[in-house]
């Protein structure tokens, strides 16, 4: 059973984070998407909110579960039975933190083995700050979500 974990903030869930969800679940048994419950980045959607989304978009997916995880990264991931991290990189600036990040993890849980596919080139610039930055203006923001949850991400910046 290859079983992976895709770990992320997803503030909120972007087509960039979909196509890398998308891609990696043809390429394993059970992906579990990881919601981070990180109290300290003051996140835009509760954790709730963010795992919710994630299942509306992921609901076509037969073999992708999402679920929110707080702590070490490895510990979720041993506690899951996965052996696989999965990690999207989008531009050379991502290169360097998740270089250290994955080596990190394999120090500390030498099992788990990270594999990073290389976003689309439709979605390389594209991140859930930008969303954010653009929807705390009003912008349009129907080629950076999934359509599924546009209403729910229009909704939060006018609660605002
Ligand atoms: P973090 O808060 O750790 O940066 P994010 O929720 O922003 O996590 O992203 C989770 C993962 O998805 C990271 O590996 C990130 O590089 C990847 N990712 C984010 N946006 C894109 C994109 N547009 N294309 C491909 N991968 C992406």
């Amino acid at each position: 059973m290859r079983r992976a974990v895709y770990p992320g903030s997803f503030d909120p869930v972007t087509l960039g984070h979909l196509d890398i969800i998308r891609r990696s679940s043809q390429m394993v048994d059970e992906l579990i998407v990881g919601v981070l419950n990180n109290s300290s980045k003051n996140p835009l959607f509760s954790v709730a909110e963010r795992v919710k989304m994630l299942e509306e978009v992921t609901c076509g997916l037969s073999n992708v579960t999402v679920c929110s995880f707080d702590g070490l990264l490895v510990d979720f991931a041993r506690q899951r039975g996965a052996q696989i991290v999965i990690r999207g990189l989008r531009a050379i600036t991502d290169f360097e933190y998740e270089l250290q990040m994955s080596q990190t993890n394999r120090i500390m849980c030498p099992e788990l083995d990270t594999i990073f596919l290389t976003t689309d080139l439709r979605y390389a610039y594209l991140s859930s700050s930008t969303v954010r930055e653009v929807g705390r203006y009003g912008g349009d923001l129907s080629a950076f979500v999934p359509e599924r949850i546009l209403g729910q991400v229009y909704q939060k910046f006018h609660e605002k």
